[in-house]
């Protein structure tokens, strides 16, 4: 029988998704079994591997974190991703996202601000098998027009307002979630919806931490 040098950390992970996300109420099978999927350990560099499967935001460079995997959870299921959905993500950062992303839906585009973020994290989804990822290297404030509508956006960087070019780049009918207010700050996680008629409502969920939507360079 093959030993695979994986073995060790699917428990770890295992228990990450039961302690951390099942017992905090998220339930939907689908996300729980893409969690259980996705090794995180992979998306995270040498120096902080080890913390990959606690319970708390991890550095990847450049002063930016991945979310701790509940917050990732939240955001997720506040989308309510379905697998025919074409998803926006602003904030490519090291690609754990955007892996649970194409697990759960079958069209995913990422925007990242840096471009070795976005580099790094291309070459890691593409060596974990992910092959069909749209990656931009720009400013997520302004969406990705080319490709709109998007059923579902996530923003995994705070902003101080929600940015039009997003609103606008909804589906109807489609969902975003954003973090809003000031960076090093504790910020609303918003949920945003446009119904059929292009209707939009916002309402805020969650109190949260996250880095600052950047201007562009
Ligand atoms: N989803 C990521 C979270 C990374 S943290 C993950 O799973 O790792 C937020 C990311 O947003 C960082 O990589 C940061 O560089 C990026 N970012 C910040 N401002 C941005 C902007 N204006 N446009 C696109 N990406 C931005």
């Amino acid at each position: 029988m093959m030993l695979h040098k994986e073995d060790g950390q699917e428990a770890v992970r295992k228990r990450m998704v039961t302690e951390q996300i099942e017992r905090r109420g998220i339930q939907a099978p689908r996300i729980l079994e893409a969690f259980r999927k996705v090794k995180r350990h992979e998306f995270i560099g040498e120096d902080f591997k080890s913390q990959a499967y606690e319970d708390h935001p991890v550095e990847i460079g450049f002063h930016q974190t991945v979310s701790q995997p509940y917050i990732v959870a939240c955001m997720i299921q506040m989308v309510d991703l379905q697998a025919g959905d074409k998803v926006l993500e602003i904030g490519t950062g090291s690609g754990y996202q955007t892996a649970l992303l194409s697990e759960l839906s079958q069209s995913v585009y990422t925007v990242e601000i840096f471009k070795e973020l976005s580099l790094i994290a291309q070459s890691k989804l593409k060596a974990a098998g992910y092959l069909h990822i749209h990656f931009k290297i720009g400013d997520g404030a302004e969406g990705w027009k080319e490709h709109a509508p998007y059923n579902a956006i996530i923003v995994s960087a705070a902003a101080l307002t929600i940015p039009a070019a997003l609103i606008e780049q909804m589906a109807l009918g489609g969902r975003m979630v954003i973090p809003v207010g000031e960076a090093g700050e504790v910020q609303n996680l918003m949920l945003v919806r446009k119904d059929q008629k292009a209707h939009v409502t916002t309402q805020p969920m969650e109190l949260v931490r996250f880095v600052p939507l950047r201007p562009s360079r």
